[in-house]
């Protein structure tokens, strides 16, 4: 960590829960199936827990049997950057939020249709804003 970005790391500590700041700003893994979105339905949004900017659709999100919420693509707009990730003796591209720079997980290229991609997600780098018509959905 750059002395000059400390007072924005505080801020970080003050905002974040313990596990959303080791996720987000030291690019840590949640433990697979302990997140609270890796198992979840509901149709909505799903934004950075730092900045709030829409990441992911619930239109794009599918069961792959990982323990993280998976998605076949990033949100129609949204602001992600991948970049290569050389830790752990892997060769793997980091995704992360284009607005704030926040870790998010990784992208894999063993997704189902119509991308072929699996944006492996953690939910501690997450927030679900439901839709607004989900209560209204069983009429
Ligand atoms: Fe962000």
């Amino acid at each position: 960590m750059h002395s000059s970005d400390s007072e924005q790391d505080r801020l970080w500590r003050e905002q974040l829960s313990a596990e959303q700041y080791q996720v987000t700003r030291c690019s840590a893994t949640e433990a697979p199936f302990s997140g609270k979105y890796w198992n979840h339905h509901e149709a909505g949004a799903y934004r950075c827990v730092c900045c709030g900017a829409p990441l992911f659709d619930s239109r794009a999100k599918f069961d792959s049997g990982s323990g993280w919420p998976s998605f076949t693509e990033p949100a129609p707009r949204a602001r992600v950057a991948e970049h290569l990730d050389r830790s752990h003796g892997m060769l793997r591209t980091e995704v992360r939020c284009a607005s704030c720079e926040a870790h998010l997980g990784h992208v894999f290229p063993d997704g189902p249709g119509p991308t072929g991609l699996r944006y492996c997600i953690n939910s501690a780098a997450l927030d679900f804003e439901p839709a607004p018509d989900s209560s209204a959905s069983d009429r």
